[in-house]
């Protein structure tokens, strides 16, 4: 057995395949998503109410989506799903999203953006 240490070299950051869509006007607040993401990505946004009146799911802390499609494969109305980066930011690029339909990483991007 070697006794010499391989050198510890950080991973450069993983990116990540897919994108997290949430159609909030989709979401009736069950929080079944929020309960079973296991990187606690998810919160229910108390300060907004969508149109059939619940409070909708959002992301919280988006940077720590694994990708694993947990929230997708629970959510019994489909209001949260994992999309095709590319497709999914020519679709927000052009502004062809639905009303209430949010795609908080390309979000964020924007507002660091605008930071700047
Ligand atoms: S894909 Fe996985 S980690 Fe990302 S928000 Fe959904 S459940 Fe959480
Ligand atoms: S599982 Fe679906 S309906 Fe329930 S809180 Fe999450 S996004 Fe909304």
């Amino acid at each position: 057995m070697s006794t010499v240490r391989k050198p510890i070299t950080p991973r450069p950051p993983r990116r990540r395949e897919k994108v997290l869509v949430i159609l909030q006007e989709q979401c009736k607040q069950c929080g079944l998503c929020v309960e079973f993401c296991p990187k606690n990505v998810l919160c229910l946004d108390m300060s907004k109410y969508n149109r059939k009146g619940y409070h909708p799911v959002d992301a919280c802390d988006i940077d720590a989506c694994v990708n694993c499609e947990f929230c997708e494969r629970i959510c019994p109305d489909m209001a949260i799903f994992l999309a095709d980066r590319e497709e999914a930011r020519e679709a927000y690029e052009a502004g062809a999203l639905e009303e209430g339909t949010r795609i908080p990483e390309f979000e964020g991007e924007k507002s660091k953006k605008e930071a700047e």
